[in-house]
């Protein structure tokens, strides 16, 4: 059976909803690879067995006010980092 870590969903989410604000330098695929992956680096994980259950812990997750504002610092961070130094040469 799939497990799944549902922090890479929320990071994909909190990533797509502000990437305006970010204002990164460079948005290709692969620098929005890199910021995701340094973000959940940075972020405990959070499996689950069935991924049916996903919407229920998103909205649990959500709720959580604390919880959300660190994911969005985080995802912040990586974004400056990448920005800082793009890994994809086409800056
Ligand atoms: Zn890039």
């Amino acid at each position: 059976m799939a497990i799944k870590n549902v922090m890479e969903t929320i990071v994909q989410d909190v990533l797509k909803n502000n990437l305006t604000q970010l204002r990164m330098t460079c948005t290709c695929d692969r620098c929005l690879d890199d910021v995701r992956a340094h973000a959940l680096n940075h972020l405990p994980p959070k499996y689950i067995v069935n991924p049916e259950h996903q919407p229920y812990i998103r909205a649990v997750h959500e709720v959580n006010q604390n919880e959300a504002l660190n994911v969005l610092k985080i995802v912040t961070q990586a974004a400056t980092v990448i920005s800082d130094r793009p890994r994809c040469g086409n800056i």
